[in-house]
């Protein structure tokens, strides 16, 4: 059996499957959405949003791209953004970054000329890695050089998501959080809470201890 053809007849006995756990799943589902969270995370195929925090459908309004990027003049990402505060009415905004992220990876080395789109995309993280270069260049290996990029990237989008018009002036304006995945444990480090005053600190709680 072919690959689309797999997901297909996977896609039957899962909704085979919900519909015999919750005969109402799919006529609510159907009625509309209410999510209370904007998901921004990276397009990784091993860091699926809702797999990763056990959600249903409905639970996430979700934007991925490489990287886990906002860029405020970007119409796909800005248009979320906007949708998921002016009319889903979202209370929070979660970037969800990752260790080990390719993305990341691309903006510490030279351009690859047949990317042309992505290295467009990832100019401002090569930026971030220009006025963070001192740092990295102190990690002690290309892994940790990435990985302290990737949180260093998590936190200029929540800083720029926090900044934006959309949520600056929003009725009531979500918290903008800053989470990192780990592939190796499958674990979400939290680097700032919904409040801006904490991204002056390090944080180092885990989800465990996250109210
Ligand atoms: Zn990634």
């Amino acid at each position: 059996m072919n690959r689309p053809k797999r997901l297909l007849v996977a896609n039957v006995a899962w909704a085979h499957e919900t519909a015999a756990r919750n005969p109402e799943f799919f006529r609510e589902l159907a009625r509309g959405q209410n999510p209370h969270v904007l998901w921004i995370g990276c397009s990784d195929s091993r860091v699926p949003a809702e797999t990763i925090t056990h959600c249903e459908p409905g639970d996430l309004f979700v934007h991925r791209n490489i990287a886990n990027l906002f860029h405020p003049g970007d119409d796909n990402s800005a248009s979320v953004l906007e949708y998921a505060v002016r009319v889903l009415k979202v209370e929070h905004v979660i970037v969800c970054g990752h260790y080990g992220c390719g993305g990341v990876r691309a903006a510490l080395l030279p351009p690859d000329p047949g990317l042309q789109h992505v290295n467009r995309r990832i100019a401002p993280l090569c930026a971030l890695a220009e006025r963070h270069c001192a740092e990295l260049d102190g990690q002690r290996n290309e892994r940790s050089r990435v990985d302290r990029l990737a949180e260093l990237n998590v936190r200029e989008q929540v800083r720029q998501l926090r900044a934006s018009p959309i949520v600056q002036q929003a009725d009531s304006p979500p918290l903008v959080h800053g989470w990192i995945f780990a592939l190796e444990d499958g674990r979400i480090k939290v680097l700032t809470s919904g409040y801006a005053a904490d991204d002056a600190m390090t944080c180092t709680a885990s989800a465990d201890s996250a109210a």
